[in-house]
Parts: structure tokens; sequence; C-alpha cells
């Protein structure tokens, strides 16, 4: 077994080596700039056609509606900043409580600029609340932001019918998919989404590379000012091996989304049931019949996620807490709150996020390390009645 059991691939997953070898020569050898007359600088501008082609595929769209940009928080921000730009008459951004900070951050920004802002609530199993979202949507509104599936707890969005509900009254629709992309299958022919946001590093393709599908003809102002590169829609000499590594990263992906539903969603099945039989006072959240096959986020009862992250590091466990750690507070994660997951549980909320490098002995490790973990944890807390 590696000496790493990496579970936190939500977070960011390892750089597949078959992206590695594909971008390795434009970092090395081939390092025209795409956009030069010679044909030194013309063979990386054919090669990024051919990256745009495996991002297209994968989306099942066309490779002139792909914009590489440098992550995905700047699909998002671009896709939401880009969309207002062009509809100055409407001043409305409508999105969900349980958007990554990508999203939730930017929209918090634009209401400090006197844009008004909807964030539609979850039920407890983490399920968008339709009726109110048809509720809020109104002539004043420019664009609709709703994720495809949420990076905490794996729920999936209808994001489909959310878009046709916006498109219905003439608002643009833009969805951050992010944790779906690679993991379910995403199929934009026919599709009412107008914008959708990938990221490469948490598809195996290195970190610094984005990209923001643009349904044709969907209006949008420009977010980063320069030279003609994407077409005029993004500035800025390409990071060309990021757009090489993203396209590798996204054909590997078509070719694994099925090990992704099959074998990795059994490793996540199996690591969570052992959990759960094993450890008690432990729930799952989130709507089991309705996430991403590589995703749990189990709350454990009376204890501090962050005190199990800590024990499971010491085995080599890389997991994740539901907390905003990154804060330095203890505050519960925004999506746990936003479902209203009871205050002693949020608290102890640990999140396990799989991918295809996963096998069934690290499954197996965890399982044998968490009830001795999660039992002296609660021989310590506060909270445990004895
Ligand atoms: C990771 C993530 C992002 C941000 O992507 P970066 O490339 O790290 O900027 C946005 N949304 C979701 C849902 C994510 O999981």
């Amino acid at each position: 077994m590696a000496a790493v059991v990496y579970m936190d691939n939500n977070a960011t997953t390892k750089v597949a080596d078959e992206v590695i070898e594909e971008m390795m020569p434009y970092l090395r050898d081939k390092y025209g700039n795409p956009s030069s007359m010679h044909t030194f600088g013309g063979q990386v501008a054919k090669k990024i056609a051919w990256a745009r082609e495996q991002v297209a595929a994968l989306l099942g769209c066309e490779p002139d509606e792909i914009v590489f940009t440098s992550c995905g928080t700047e699909s998002d921000n671009t896709a939401i900043k880009g969309t207002l730009e062009m509809y100055p008459q409407r001043r409305k951004v409508v999105t969900t409580r349980v958007e990554h900070p990508a999203v939730l951050t930017t929209c918090r920004e634009l209401e400090r600029h006197g844009f008004s802002v909807s964030e539609i609530g979850v039920d407890r199993q983490g399920n968008l609340d339709l009726d109110e979202l048809g509720f809020r949507l109104d002539d004043n509104t420019a664009i609709v932001s709703v994720m495809y599936a949420n990076n905490e707890t794996g729920v999936i969005f209808p994001v489909e019918q959310v878009a046709q509900l916006a498109a219905a009254r003439g608002i643009v629709f833009h969805t951050d998919a992010v944790q779906a992309v690679g993991k379910i299958p995403i199929n934009l022919k026919n599709s009412a989404i107008h914008l959708l946001s990938l990221s490469g590093h948490k598809i195996h393709a290195p970190k610094g590379i984005g990209v923001l599908y643009v349904r044709r003809g969907t209006r949008l102002g420009t977010f980063m000012h320069g030279g003609h590169q994407e077409s005029g829609r993004r500035g800025g000499t390409e990071n060309v091996p990021g757009i090489i590594a993203l396209g590798k990263a996204c054909q590997l992906a078509l070719e694994h989304l099925e090990e992704e539903n099959t074998r990795v969603k059994a490793l996540r099945d199996k690591l969570e049931k052992g959990i759960l039989s094993s450890c008690p006072d432990c729930f799952v959240n989130g709507d089991r019949r309705n996430r991403l096959p590589n995703t749990t986020n189990i709350s454990f009862e009376f204890i501090e996620g962050e005190s199990i992250l800590m024990m499971l590091d010491q085995f080599g466990i890389c997991a994740s807490s539901g907390s905003a750690c990154t804060s330095g507070s203890l505050e519960p994660s925004h999506v746990l709150r936003a479902m209203g997951v009871p205050f002693t549980a949020a608290h102890g909320s640990i999140r396990f996020s799989l991918s295809r490098y996963n096998t069934e002995a690290e499954v197996d490790f965890v399982i044998e390390k968490m009830p001795g973990i999660v039992r002296r944890l609660r021989e310590l807390s506060p909270f445990v009645k004895t």
C-alpha cells in the first residue's frame, strides 16, 4: 500500500502519469508561443486545438464553446460578473446557500456593490428547494448559478430542470460543475445550460487550469482583457502545458467514467457501510440515492472532525472535515448548517472522497482504523454521557 492513503479527491487529485507524459514535451522542448507565425509555435497551436476537442468530447459540446481559464474560481467569477455586465438593467443573482466559496464569495462581493442576491436553501438531505427557486426568479434576475454537485456531500442538483426554469424567463443559467465533471455523465448537446465551469486539478490534471463552457450565442463580458487568445474571450498567453494536460485528463475521464460509477462507487459504498456498521452514533450527510459515486460525508456525534482528521493523519490517511478550519474557527460548514444538521453532529463530520487510484486494501485499512479512533475520542469527549 502507498505511504499515503489519499481519500481527499474533492479537494484535489493526483496528476495522472499519462497527463504528465502528454504535457512534458511542451515544458521542455516545444516551448513556442501558439500565437507565433512560425511552425515551431504553430505545432503548439495545433496541440491546443486537440486539447479543446478532448474537453468538448467529454462535455458533449463544440470545441469553440470551450474557453480556457486559470482555474475553476476564475470560470465562476467570469460567468457571473460577465453576465451581469451584459444585462445592466437586471440587478439580481439567484444562487444556493451551499455553493463553493468561488461562487458564494463572488455573490456576496456583488451584494456589497449594490446587486441583489437570493440564496436558495436545501432540505435535510441536501436537496435543492426547487419551489423556492422558481419563486425567486423575476424580471430583475440576470443569472442563476447552481452547482452541478456539492463538493462536501456529493449531492447532485437537478441543473437541467433549473436551466429550463431560467430559460423560460430569459435568464442566463450557469453551473459550477467542478465536482461533477468526470464523475457523472454530462452532455451539453440539447442542454439549456448557458455556462459551465470545470477545473483541471479535480480531474487528475495540474492546478492552475480551468474551463468555462460558453454556449454559442451566449452574451458574456470579458474578464481578462488583452490579446486575441481564446477568440478574444480571455486574454493572456495560454497556459500551454496546463491546457494540454487538461485535454489528456478529459480524454482519460471519458475512458474511466464507467469505472467511476462501478468500481469507485463500490469502494465508496464499502467504506461507508464498513464505518457505519462498526462505529456507533454516526450517520451519512446527504441524499444517499442522489450523490456523486466517489463521495461520502459522515457525521460522528459528540466528537470534533479535526480530531478525527489528526488521528487519521497519523496513519497516513487523508480526508477532510466539514468545518471551516481554514479560517481558524471551528464553525461547522455552511453546507451542513444549510441542511440543518444538528450542532453536535455537524462538528464531527468527515468527508472521504475517492478516485480511480484508490484500492480495496486502502478501504479495508480505513475501515479497520476508524472504530478505534472514534472510541478513543469519545472517551475524551466532554459531550458524551457516561
Ligand atoms: C475546487 C472547486 C472550485 C474551485 O476550483 P479551483 O480550480 O481550485 O479554483 C470551485 N467549485 C467547486 C465545487 C470546487 O470543488
